[in-house]
């Protein structure tokens, strides 16, 4: 039976698909292990096929006919590793079933001539027009040379270039081309000048903010105050309470619905919610109904699933009591733009969720640059009785 379809809001800005959180990969800063500690492949580790951690591609595409298509609003695929989602071969039997387009956030794990085979014909999916490439690639300097046997960059860079045989654009403008690579910029990874030589003329190559604590260090720019390091850095010793709600569509590789990536990847590094996916499932995936029976006691809990028939963007919309401010993830706190450019054009911050209410402690006050702009989101109570 078809899925009611969703009404988008227009403030909808990202619709993010975690296909698969299996890596093989190992980042020490990747931001799936929400400590950043180095983590990642012992909180998810690559399990055998037979364990049932995604929905079937079939599912997929039930789920996806929901969402209506939009040409500026792809579905963009993440992880993990979205190109390991069912044994390589699951995205292929996704796309042609559906009319979206898609960003893809991937490593490159797969030679190329594999990658373009399990697209199953569907390159078209990934050449909406952008002024960004639609592939985007990221490289990781110590796991790319550990795998690649120290020639990382250029076997990226070869196997990016190489997606020219197999339909794709590929130009170092990055306006017209569907692939480019881009670097976090961690303190520890530097562009030399050797790879600048490596990729110049040949593929976009794009530096990334790095978000996150290194070495005591707070790396980015973010709307609200220690949202991000309260706990990494020491500020304070325990997270604090607010309220708070996405502006995006975060899908898990069951189909579970998030209110931001903390939750999302807190609610997976313990075995991810298999057990209560198995009992959504046989209800029928009406979460609306028994979603808060299945997750009660948990400290992280979706928000919806996308094969509820009841599910509508509505349930984005409302602020959720949270206690783990502090530990938020930088990619949603951290200012940026919106789709419209909010920013840049009009000096108007967007984060991916917004956050009000925060239990401030009024000590720490005092370590807030432009506290008078952070003032709005703390809770008037705890300001008054503080300074009383
Ligand atoms: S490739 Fe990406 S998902 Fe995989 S470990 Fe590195 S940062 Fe994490
Ligand atoms: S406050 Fe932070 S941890 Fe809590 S829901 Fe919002 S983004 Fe997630």
């Amino acid at each position: 039976m078809a899925l009611p379809l969703l009404q988008l809001p227009g403030t909808l800005n990202y619709i993010g698909l975690f296909l698969t959180l299996e890596c093989n990969l190992n980042c020490s800063y990747c931001i799936n292990d929400p400590e950043q500690m180095g983590r990642r492949s012992a909180l998810f580790p690559i399990e055998s096929k037979s364990a049932r951690k995604s929905l079937t591609p079939a599912e997929w595409v039930a789920a996806l006919q929901r969402i209506p298509f939009r040409q500026d609003l792809p579905v963009t695929l993440q992880g993990g590793e979205p190109m390991l989602y069912w044994g390589g071969k699951g995205l292929g039997l996704i796309l042609p079933d559906v009319p979206h387009y898609f960003d893809l956030l991937t490593n490159f794990a797969l030679k190329p001539d594999v990658f373009a085979r399990n697209l199953n014909g569907q390159q078209a999916k990934f050449q909406r027009s952008a002024p960004y490439p639609s592939i985007r690639v990221s490289y990781h300097a110590d796991e790319m040379n550990r795998a690649w046997k120290d020639r990382g960059f250029e076997e990226l860079v070869e196997r990016c270039e190489a997606l020219k045989d197999y339909g794709f654009r590929v130009s170092p403008n990055k306006a017209e081309s569907d692939v480019g690579i881009y670097m976090v910029e961690h303190p520890k990874n530097a562009v030399t000048p050797e790879m600048k030589a490596i990729y110049e003329g040949r593929v976009p190559f794009e530096g990334k903010e790095f978000l996150g604590v290194d070495e005591g260090e707070l790396y980015g720019h973010y709307l609200y105050p220690f949202s991000t390091d309260l706990i990494s850095r020491g500020i304070h010793p325990a997270t604090l309470n607010c309220e708070c709600r996405t502006t995006e569509l975060l899908l898990d590789p069951m189909g579970f619905v998030w209110g931001c990536h903390y939750f999302l990847y807190e609610g997976w590094s313990h075995g991810g919610p298999q057990k209560e996916f198995a009992a959504l499932e046989a209800k029928k995936f009406r979460f609306a109904e028994h979603g808060a029976s299945l997750f009660a006691g948990h400290s992280v809990a979706p928000v919806g699933h996308l094969l509820d028939p009841e599910f509508s963007m509505a349930d984005l919309d409302l602020y959720r009591p949270c206690s783990h401010y502090g530990r938020c993830i930088g990619c949603d706190t951290k200012i940026k733009n919106d789709r419209f450019q909010s920013y840049y054009d009009r000096g108007v911050p967007h984060t991916s969720v917004n956050i009000r209410n925060i239990e401030m402690p009024s000590h720490l006050y005092g370590k807030i640059d432009n506290l008078e702009r952070a003032r709005q989101f703390f809770k008037p109570d705890v300001v008054d009785r503080e300074n009383q």
